[in-house]
């Protein structure tokens, strides 16, 4: 029997989350996560999917080699376990590639050594990352494992996009540039797009809005990245749960010398405590627009100061596309809040875009038009499926290297 099942994993700093998939017909053997790693009460919650009954364990799990050992048990008790001959790799979803990772790579030490030397533009990531690739090793040293960089679809962007207007000499002695984040599902949401319009990836334009509690945009031309919200990190760009996007870089001197906060409470500040939670209080939009529709002031303008800057991207990146043939919406608050798929669209007519209030209000997991079928640009929502694409992508490499 040819090995058909790749084993998905997302480490972060004290969290793993994996899903186990069949590519004969990329289906979910079974999904679930460690959270809460070197704490006293860490939990494991493992489904398997033929069963879908969750099973639960909570108790001190000390590292992620501790975890992943206990991911390897639970999967064996499904007869899915990390020793089975069925397994073909193992998929690692890496945050940081830098400029030269621009595809699914099999992990040598070199490729080891070259994230590693990306820590310093990727702190909080690459690290855990690297813990996972590592512990994935140990327990199955003669699989290949894959990495697939969120940064990976982004490196197409051309230097006119990717560059900061600052000294280039500093910029590349500190390897300063515009990366982007989210890659994986900004490259799985425009394909799958493409796909609704009933068109290949190469024909068409399309905007992609992912917004989860991390949220960018990316203008995407033939199937390749142009442009994208999120710069050197995850901070830049679009309204976001607790980060601010956009501002003037100058606060940063101002809230130093003015503030006399120092530069870690300022990391805290923009990326933990500001975007909707630093508005409004809340950073999740199903509250958000409860609060709005009871007629508080300072959630609407929360949900107001976060479309205003979708519609500037959206804007943006029509005029760096010149032509678009959908906008497409995906992750937590793009395939849920219709509220603000309406308002992002709304009074772009002009533009081509329209949402049909009716459809745009149908809730359902596939993915969909929700524009009418006279509108000259179509509005999609894709839920995005970053494992799957992990899954595709890494199977893709290893039948091609066999
Ligand atoms: P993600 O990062 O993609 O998991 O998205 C998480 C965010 O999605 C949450 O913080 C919520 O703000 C948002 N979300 C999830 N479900 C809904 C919903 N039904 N309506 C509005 N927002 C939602």
């Amino acid at each position: 029997m040819s090995s058909t099942r790749v084993l998905v994993l997302n480490s972060g700093s004290s969290s793993v989350k994996y899903q186990l998939l069949d590519m004969r017909d990329s289906s979910r053997l079974a999904v679930g996560l460690v959270e809460r790693i070197g704490e006293e009460s860490s939990r494991l919650k493992h489904t398997p999917v033929e069963s879908g009954r969750t099973r639960e364990w909570t108790g001190p799990i000390a590292d992620h080699e501790a975890a992943l050992k206990a991911v390897a048990e639970e999967l064996s008790r499904d007869g899915l376990g990390l020793d089975s001959p069925e397994l073909a790799a193992i998929g690692h979803r890496v945050v940081h590639g830098g400029k030269h990772f621009t595809e699914p790579t099999v992990i040598d030490d070199a490729v080891l050594a070259e994230i590693e030397r990306l820590i310093p533009v990727a702190p909080l990531h690459n690290p855990a990352n690297l813990t996972g690739i590592r512990t994935a090793q140990a327990l199955r040293p003669d699989l290949p494992q894959i990495a697939v960089f969120d940064t990976a679809f982004h490196t197409t962007m051309p230097e006119s996009a990717a560059r900061y207007a600052i000294d280039v000499k500093t910029a590349d002695e500190h390897r300063i540039r515009r990366y982007g984040f989210h890659g994986t599902s900004h490259a799985y949401v425009s394909r799958a797009t493409a796909k609704l319009l009933g068109k290949s990836p190469d024909e068409v334009n399309v905007i992609v809005l992912h917004l989860g509690n991390g949220a960018s945009a990316s203008a995407v031309r033939g199937g390749k990245c142009v442009d994208t919200s999120m710069g050197l990190t995850p901070l830049e760009g679009l309204v976001m749960g607790t980060r601010s996007g956009d501002m003037d870089p100058a606060v940063i001197f101002h809230l130093m010398r003015v503030g006399k906060m120092s530069t870690d409470e300022i990391d805290t500040l923009l990326n933990k405590k500001s975007g909707l939670i630093g508005l409004c209080g809340d950073n999740d939009m199903r509250e958000i627009r409860r609060r709005v529709d009871a007629g508080d002031e300072q959630a609407q303008l929360a949900f107001d100061i976060y479309i205003h800057r979708l519609k500037k991207y959206i804007g943006a990146y029509y005029a760096v596309l010149g032509r678009v043939d959908a906008i497409a919406f995906t992750a937590g608050v793009g395939e849920n809040a219709a509220p603000v798929r309406e308002a992002a669209v709304a009074g772009l007519e002009e533009l081509g875009p329209v949402v049909d209030g009716e459809l745009n209000g149908i809730r359902s997991d596939e993915p969909r038009l929700v524009s009418p079928a006279h509108a000259r640009v179509a509005v999609a929502v894709v839920p995005t499926d970053e494992e799957l694409e992990i899954a595709t992508q890494a199977y893709a490499l290893v039948k091609k290297n066999n």
